[in-house]
């Protein structure tokens, strides 16, 4: 049925493997996430985070289920199709960032535009921008290890913004930073999504989300435990 969500998965299954050797990552996942929420997905080590941004990312099949996507079904379409739909739509953050170290930081941002064609003076507007609203202007011509661990983070932020996505997902992506470091890239975030009413999905250990997080989905052995939505908690306690 057609509405208005980003992502909406129905029985989303995850299986690796068959027999006494399975492994049920997923268990049945439905999601509905609305445009320009900011959500985090929680659970231990081994619940099923990676896998469900996997699948809702393209770069993962699920093994039963489906996943639309802007109210497309992305299940059907070929490698080239869903190559082509992450390179122009999605933005991603892993933990390991994946920016390569003999490019500066304004080249790792562009090399996503040059991937999707854009015109050469597109692209040096757009990667300044994208830098300058992640605070790196004076950093653009550093290369990764001339900068701190968090300015990374931020070139690996404004790589996933370049196209322009109105989908972010993101693994683990304050994993290595320290709280204050963590706390600013948070805030980014949060800025980012409300500004450009991108929808973000989260996965993440940390708890200090819970100041920044629309929802936060707590995954336990692959399905969906509980969802909180703590602005909406503040909101109330201020009431009282
Ligand atoms: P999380 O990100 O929450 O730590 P994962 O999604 O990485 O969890 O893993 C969920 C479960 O699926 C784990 O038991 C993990 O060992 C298993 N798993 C993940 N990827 C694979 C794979 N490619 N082959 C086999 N098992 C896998
Ligand atoms: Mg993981």
């Amino acid at each position: 049925m057609a509405n208005n969500n980003v992502i909406d998965t129905k029985n989303l299954t995850r299986t690796y493997g068959t027999g006494d050797q399975a492994v049920y990552a997923l268990r049945g996942v439905n999601l509905d996430i609305g445009p320009g929420q900011f959500v985090a997905l929680k659970g231990r080590s081994g619940s099923g985070k990676t896998t469900l941004l996997n699948c809702i990312g393209g770069l993962d099949r699920p093994t039963e289920g489906t996943i639309s996507i802007f109210g497309e079904e992305i299940g059907g379409w070929s490698e080239n199709k869903l190559t082509a739909w992450r390179r122009q739509q999605v933005g991603f953050i892993f933990q390991s960032l994946g920016l390569l170290p003999a490019l500066s930081a304004f080249e790792n941002v562009e090399l996503i535009l040059r991937m999707n064609h854009v015109p050469a003076k597109e692209r040096q507007k757009r990667t300044l921008e994208c830098l300058d609203l992640v605070g790196l202007t004076k950093w653009v011509d550093h290369r990764p290890y001339e900068l701190s661990g968090g300015q990374q983070q931020r070139v690996a932020i404004a790589r996933a913004l370049a196209n322009r996505p109105k989908l972010i997902i993101a693994d683990e992506p304050t994993g290595d930073l320290d709280t204050k470091t963590g706390r600013e890239v948070l805030s980014l975030f949060r800025t980012i999504i409300r500004e450009q009413n991108i929808t973000m999905l989260m996965a993440t250990h940390d708890n200090l989300i819970v100041d920044y997080v629309d929802q936060i989905m707590n995954l336990q052995d692959g399905q969906i435990q509980q969802i909180e939505y703590p602005q909406q908690a503040a909101a109330a306690e201020l009431v009282v």
